[in-house]
């Protein structure tokens, strides 16, 4: 049962890590969450979805149900993210086209099926989730890296293109953050990421959740295009 009469948020891939911070960000500040995940599941409280951001389809399926029983979704987490890490040679064409097609191309699903009811509303909050390796780039990661970067361009111009209807459209880049994605790292991969971030600690999923409720916030109504950081400092602000 998902109570109360806030706002709709969805959060793609919402059922653990940085989604699921978000997700409890947005409950406790009001907002009727909806957790978008392939599982479908969501803790008490929140309403689940089943939803593979790589199906077009399924996407609008999803939003469909989420609107018939919650409401138009007026704050978009795109957090869906995938790696598939090999250095460039030993990189096939399908590793790559994968990271592509969740990471970039399912937000582009989502944010523009998102956005005819925000449109229609007159107010919304794009929220894309990349990462500090868009600017910084990661050795191993040239797929995943250039998805983030993607997301960039993809924000900052559904920014200019949305911001006269009320709609602002930002990108979070978190460093390394302790999720499952980063507990896949072996022990020395995480200590040498850790060595270069000067808070000298990985994140927590909570410290990308703060920001993604604050941008989803009234208080910030005048922040669009933005690209911010949450990276204890690795990335020095890009
Ligand atoms: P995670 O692996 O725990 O979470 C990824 C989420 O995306 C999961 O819920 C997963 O089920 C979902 N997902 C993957 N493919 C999907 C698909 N096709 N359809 C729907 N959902 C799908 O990792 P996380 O660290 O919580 O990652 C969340 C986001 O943060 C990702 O976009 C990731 O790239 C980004 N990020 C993470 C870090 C980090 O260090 N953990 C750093 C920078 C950016």
């Amino acid at each position: 049962m998902v109570e109360g009469g806030g706002r709709v948020a969805l959060v793609t891939g919402g059922n653990r890590g940085i989604g699921a911070a978000c997700a409890v960000a947005l409950a406790a500040a009001g907002d009727r969450v909806a957790v978008a995940s392939r599982g479908g599941d969501a803790p008490d409280g929140m309403y689940g979805v089943r939803l593979d951001v790589t199906s077009a389809e399924g996407v609008d399926k999803a939003f469909a149900e989420v609107e018939a029983e919650l409401g138009p979704v007026e704050v978009l987490v795109s957090n869906a993210g995938i790696t598939r890490d090999t250095l460039l040679l030993t990189m096939s064409e399908s590793e790559f086209q994968e990271v592509l097609d969740t990471n970039l191309l399912g937000a582009y699903r989502v944010a523009k099926r998102a956005a005819r009811g925000m449109l229609r509303m007159r107010r919304g909050r794009l929220i894309f989730i990349s990462s500090v390796s868009a600017m910084v780039g990661s050795p191993g990661q040239s797929n995943y890296a250039a998805s983030k970067a993607g997301l960039i361009g993809f924000s900052r111009s559904l920014a200019r293109e949305l911001a006269p209807r009320g709609i602002t459209s930002n990108v979070v880049a978190p460093g390394p953050v302790r999720t499952d994605m980063t507990d896949a790292l072996t022990d020395a991969q995480r200590d040498n990421m850790v060595n270069q971030v000067p808070a000298r600690r990985m994140g927590e999923p909570e410290d990308v959740a703060a920001l993604v409720a604050f941008l989803a916030s009234p208080q910030a109504s005048y922040i669009t295009g933005a690209v911010i950081p949450v990276d204890g400092g690795l990335g020095m602000g890009h």
